[in-house]
């Protein structure tokens, strides 16, 4: 008999619209080496969770068949899809060997490298989080250095994987044209971009922060002003 590999999860969101191509079955995993200032979900920080194996994912999944069949599929999101890089295999192969599309929703860290190449073999559409461009930046937005992010956009080269690339954009960090303009530069580093969207920061995980006891650190930064996004998103074009 097979032995499913388990592995930690959140929470499961059935119908998710923005995250990948057609209705998505979202599974937020547990976990996440990064400590983004603008994170809303420190509720996935942590190791620990649901314990699930892979086959228990892919029969969630496949209830919502028709959804499959209708252009959907499933995207795993997080937490950090890429920090239980063995289950996340697993449950990647399972899925594409019942037809279904797969997509990660991934800052491109805290992978295990021996894992990666097959990981995006399984993976028809990655979501990359770009935290910000240069390495002091990096640092100061998630606490980590910017070396495994590097490390997986090459692997996104050579893999040939399709790409839609998102970042956030808070007030007085990188709220500015020549921040843009720099990032649509740095953006033709890639390859096989289908989709380039900036967020707009926002506040609401805040009460999150008060119930785990954790600092929030940008207490005194607005939410992002949504017609400054759309004009910055335009400079993207
Ligand atoms: S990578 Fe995502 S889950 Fe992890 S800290 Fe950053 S925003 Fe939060």
């Amino acid at each position: 008999m097979k032995r499913y590999k388990t592995g930690f999860i959140h929470s499961i969101e059935t119908l998710g619209l923005v995250d990948g191509e057609g209705i998505r079955i979202v599974i937020f995993m547990q976990g996440c080496p990064l400590r983004c200032l603008f994170c809303h979900n420190p509720d996935t920080w942590e190791k620990g969770g649901k314990e699930v194996t892979s086959k228990e994912i892919v029969d969630v999944v496949r209830k919502y068949r028709s959804f499959i069949e209708l252009g959907g599929g499933v995207t795993f999101s997080g937490g950090e899809p890429l920090y239980q890089s063995e289950f996340l295999l697993d449950t990647l192969k399972l899925s594409k060997k019942a037809g279904i599309n797969t997509c990660i929703d991934t800052s491109g860290t805290g992978y295990t490298k021996e894992y990666l190449d097959e990981i995006l073999k399984y993976t028809d559409l990655v979501i990359l989080d770009i935290k910000a461009i240069d390495p002091e930046g990096y640092k100061k937005m998630t606490g980590k250095s910017i070396d495994d992010f590097n490390y997986f956009k090459e692997k996104l080269k050579e893999k040939n994987t399709r790409l839609w690339l998102r970042q956030v954009i808070v007030p007085e960090i990188n709220d500015t044209k020549e921040y843009i303009l720099k990032l649509k530069e740095y953006i033709k580093d890639f390859d096989n971009v289908e989709k380039v969207e900036l967020l707009p920061y926002h506040t609401m995980g805040v009460e999150k922060y008060k119930k785990l006891g954790i600092k929030y650190r940008l207490e005194d930064t607005p939410p992002m002003d949504i017609e400054k996004i759309k004009k910055l998103q335009e400079l993207l074009k």
